[in-house]
């Protein structure tokens, strides 16, 4: 016993005290930080893009190197985990909210701690550091990721109250969708002289309506607080110092629709890419550093509801933000970028099936030489489902509302099955369309959500208290009707607790901190430290 007490102090000493002599490396510091948030980007999202550009006869990455592979020359690889306060799964909003504060918050919540405490986020401490800050995203600017870094409000729905809280922060730089929010209800009337001057002032390129209940013009606010405010691409190029910049009424334009517009010179939105770059530009003006958050949203709508050929294309979007970041930052030793997840969405995988599985077939290797054949026994999927994904020219959400636009007598199983075939190479039969299109009474229903409350809504047989957007519901049975096809599963409609990748590059000292299992909250932490 005394020999094991002994040994163990020895053992402290050799190890404790040894490093008290050792010289204490100064705590690293940067003076950027750009945080790329791909929402709902799991392990298996990151997958689906790396497996695109290695796999695809057809890929159209260059060179089949991803951002991701960029990240990791000299970067390094955590991974985290982004479970709340007192709950397994969460939702974007205490997501972001762990990460800006680098505290445990409750789901739905936004700023707040678990207890609905107000905390500090990284912005609001960048800008008492005297750096710069920005914030972008392809969603809407008061939705849950982007407004988890600058507002504080009980719930994520409240973005009546948000453009506030974004206006009394103060980031020099806000690009994304949302304009609806910002606008008085009287932009609701047509005639209103009000309608006119926003109409003109938008280029006539936005939808002009209001999703206030109330009568404030958060825009005048803007201005009077020395934002510029630009509506269009041209207009963001051209943009200098602090800017608002909102490019469409809700969210704004999918991945697959960004990609197949940006060569129309018509488009008045920007990429993801343009407002990244272009916020920046303006950002690295501050002698002092900025933070910029950078969200690449709509990897989660295309997961909510189950749409791999969306998906596909949406961490294109991501890809190419990121390589727009990397060039940037590829000359600099004072920016650390981190890209990371707040959560997975939908459980997605390839998965291997007993269906449609490839016959016997003549192999070359000596070990076949005596001319047996080799027999699989199942279905591993073909590369070229890859390339088929790639093709797919609407998303399912816009396939149903080409759909929902038919006269009613019109509106038939076989109708449904000639629309899925004309924007997506996965085809469904009459029997599986007749599926999608079979209602059941809604056995879930949550009053007072917006998307909820139907009476009778599409039928899903398994697992169905997992789907709890059921006007989508039928995006859902469209994937589960190509999943063998596809070669692909989907879990749920909403978000699981796999941990995410943390892939982080900047000057070496600054990245070692976060290649390890870590927690949203530790990850936001070490941002604001590093900051700091
Ligand atoms: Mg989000
Ligand atoms: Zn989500």
């Amino acid at each position: 016993m005394k020999t094991h007490i002994t040994y163990c102090l020895l053992s402290f000493c050799l190890l404790g005290c040894s490093g008290l002599n050792k010289p204490q490396t100064p705590p690293a510091k940067v003076k950027n930080i750009i945080l790329v948030i791909g929402d709902g980007m799991g392990p298996q999202q990151v997958g689906l893009l790396l497996s695109y550009a290695r796999q695809a006869p057809h890929s159209v990455i260059t060179n089949r190197i991803t951002a991701f592979d960029r990240m990791m020359d000299q970067g390094r690889l955590g991974i985290s985990l982004t479970y709340t306060a007192n709950t397994l799964v969460t939702d974007s909003a205490a997501s972001a909210t762990q990460l800006a504060t680098g505290k445990f918050a409750g789901a739905e919540m936004l700023g707040l701690d678990v207890h609905g405490n107000v905390q500090e986020n990284i912005i609001e401490k960048a800008k008492r550091m005297g750096k710069a800050t920005g914030l972008v995203s392809d969603t809407r600017i008061t939705h849950a990721t982007p407004a988890a870094f600058a507002a504080h409000q009980t719930h994520r729905g409240q973005e009546n109250s948000i453009p506030e809280d974004l206006l009394a922060t103060e980031a020099d730089v806000m690009f994304s969708g949302g304009l609806s929010y910002w606008l008085p209800q009287q932009a609701n009337e047509t005639n209103s002289s009000l309608y006119n001057e926003l109409t003109q002032l938008t280029a006539n390129k936005i939808d002009i309506k209001s999703s206030r209940n109330d009568d404030k013009n958060l825009l005048s606010l803007a201005k009077s607080k020395g934002y510029n405010l630009v509506f269009t691409k041209n207009e963001l190029q051209q943009a200098t110092g602090k800017t608002l910049g909102l490019f469409a009424s809700s969210m704004m334009q999918n991945g697959m629709l960004e990609a197949q517009h940006r060569s129309d010179v018509n488009t008045a939105q920007p990429s993801l890419s343009d407002m990244s770059t272009q916020a920046i530009k303006i950002l690295d003006h501050n002698p002092n550093g900025f933070f910029l958050m950078i969200e690449a949203g709509q990897i989660d709508t295309a997961s909510h509801r189950n749409d791999t050929g969306l998906l596909l294309h949406e961490m294109l979007r991501i890809n190419e933000t990121l390589n727009a970041v990397l060039d940037w930052a590829a000359t600099r030793d004072d920016t650390l970028v981190i890209v990371t997840a707040d959560h997975e969405t939908g459980g997605f995988g390839f998965s291997y099936s007993g269906e449609n599985i490839p016959p016997p077939n003549h192999l070359s290797g000596t070990a076949f030489s005596d001319g047996t054949l080799f027999h699989p026994k199942y279905n591993f999927g073909k590369p070229d489902i890859l390339d088929k994904l790639y093709t797919q020219k609407l998303s399912y959400h816009d396939i149903f509302a080409k759909f929902d636009e038919l006269p009613k007598a019109q509106q038939t199983s076989l109708k449904l099955t000639e629309i899925v075939s004309l924007y997506s190479e996965f085809k469904i039969t009459e029997a599986q369309a007749t599926k999608i299109l079979t209602t059941e009474t809604n056995p879930f229903h949550i009053p007072d959500h917006p998307s909820l409350g139907e009476k009778r809504v599409p039928k899903i047989e398994v697992n169905g208290a997992f789907f709890v957007y059921q006007k989508e519901n039928r995006e859902n049975l469209l994937a589960q009707a190509v999943a063998s096809s596809q070669q692909v599963v989907w879990a749920t409609g909403t978000h699981t607790s796999t941990p995410v990748y943390v892939f982080v590059k900047g000057p070496e000292q600054s990245t070692q901190p976060f290649a390890k299992i870590l927690h949203h909250t530790e990850l936001g932490q070490l941002a604001i430290d590093l900051l700091q």
